[in-house]
């Protein structure tokens, strides 16, 4: 499907709420909702990609940067909040989860953009896509590259992304991340550079689909992660506290215990290889998983999946950063107890 560009009246309004928006009744109504990032960043100096400042345009300047927004949806913008992605946390993450609720269901729009970081996007998304249930797109745009830098690259996402949201092929395909001309799954995709514009990948899973012009492409029907879970947050406002940890050549098992002493309900170690731990906290990971701390084995490597092991839990197909938001909501659901039933979550090809 393309998207009319005929010439209509546009009119714009930024309201006291910080809401700004771009009305076209007969174009698809799509809701940006801005958190930060880079895609909202500016920087002194157009030939410089480092050391700017992320979070400094708002919402308003982000849709005024894309006049062509106009020819392919009604857009309307919430000001979220205007962070780097480091600094997003868990209760930011659950008022997110609602407000994209309340927007799906009070029939405002059509489609949602999330605009976001890249440092903790693949975190978020993922957050998202396993407590948002409703069949309005998410699509999540990001951008490696300051506003202000010659080829930032904010402005096109922005435009596929609000193109995505607005088009009913999105429609039941959950929350997607659109950067770079691609199409991410929330569950499966992650950053894997730190500078390069092509960054977000699914190096086993692949990609949803591509982009022709601002038209989405999708590879297939919608689909579902399999055996996707949801977790309904409604009534939640504080989630358990998972820490990570990073396994290395001489890792100090201190570290774990020092985690669980201080308030952690859950760990998940970024181990090495397909997911090996050094004795000492093999030992130490199997007695505080079955005292009822789960410690999920992960891999540093960046893909693959980690199968079942007899003392601890392990992460399928998640790497640690997505193992760590699972465990959160699963614990939070269940306790940690049950390792047969929160080890199906992460492996739900077991049951
Ligand atoms: N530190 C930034 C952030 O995640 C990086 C980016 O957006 O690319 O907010």
């Amino acid at each position: 499907m393309r998207f009319s560009s005929s010439l209509v009246a546009i009119s714009t309004a930024v309201f006291a709420n910080g809401v700004t928006a771009a009305s076209n009744s007969s174009l698809p109504r799509v809701s940006i909702i801005a958190t930060g990032g880079t895609i909202a960043g500016t920087n002194s100096d157009s030939t410089s990609t480092t050391g700017y400042k992320a979070g400094s345009l708002g919402v308003d300047a982000l849709i005024e940067a894309v006049p062509a927004l106009s020819n392919i949806s009604s857009v309307s913008g919430i000001q979220f909040s205007n962070i780097g992605s480091q600094n997003m946390n868990t209760s930011l993450l659950l008022r997110l989860t609602k407000l994209a609720t309340n927007v799906a269901a009070n029939g405002s729009a059509d489609g949602i953009v999330i605009t976001h970081g890249t440092d903790t996007l693949e975190e978020t998304a993922m957050f998202l896509d396993l407590t948002y249930n409703e069949s309005l797109p998410i699509a999540m745009a990001a951008a490696m590259r300051p506003s202000t830098a010659l080829s930032a690259d904010g402005p096109f996402n922005i435009y596929e992304a609000v193109a995505l949201a607005g088009s009913k092929e999105a429609a039941d395909r959950g929350v997607m991340i659109v950067l770079n001309d691609r199409i991410g799954s929330a569950m499966y995709t992650t950053k894997t550079n730190t500078r390069a514009v092509d960054t977000f990948k699914a190096a086993e899973q692949g990609y949803l689909g591509v982009f022709n012009d601002e038209v989405p492409v999708f590879y297939f029907e919608p689909s579902r992660v399999y055996k996707k879970p949801f977790f309904d947050v409604s009534g939640v406002d504080a989630l358990p506290r998972v820490d990570i940890l990073y396994g290395n050549i001489d890792m100090d098992v201190r570290l774990l215990n020092y985690s669980v002493s201080s308030g952690a309900e859950g760990v998940v170690i970024a181990c090495a290889g397909d997911a090996s731990l050094p004795d000492a906290w093999a030992d130490a990971a199997q007695a505080f998983t079955e005292q009822g701390i789960p410690v999920v084995r992960a891999s540093r490597t960046g893909s693959g999946y980690v199968a079942p092991a007899d003392d601890t839990l392990t992460s399928g197909n998640f790497n640690p950063q997505k193992a760590r938001i699972l465990l959160q909501l699963v614990l939070n659901e269940h306790g940690g107890k049950n390792s047969t039933l929160i080890q199906e979550y992460f492996d739900p090809y077991l049951s």
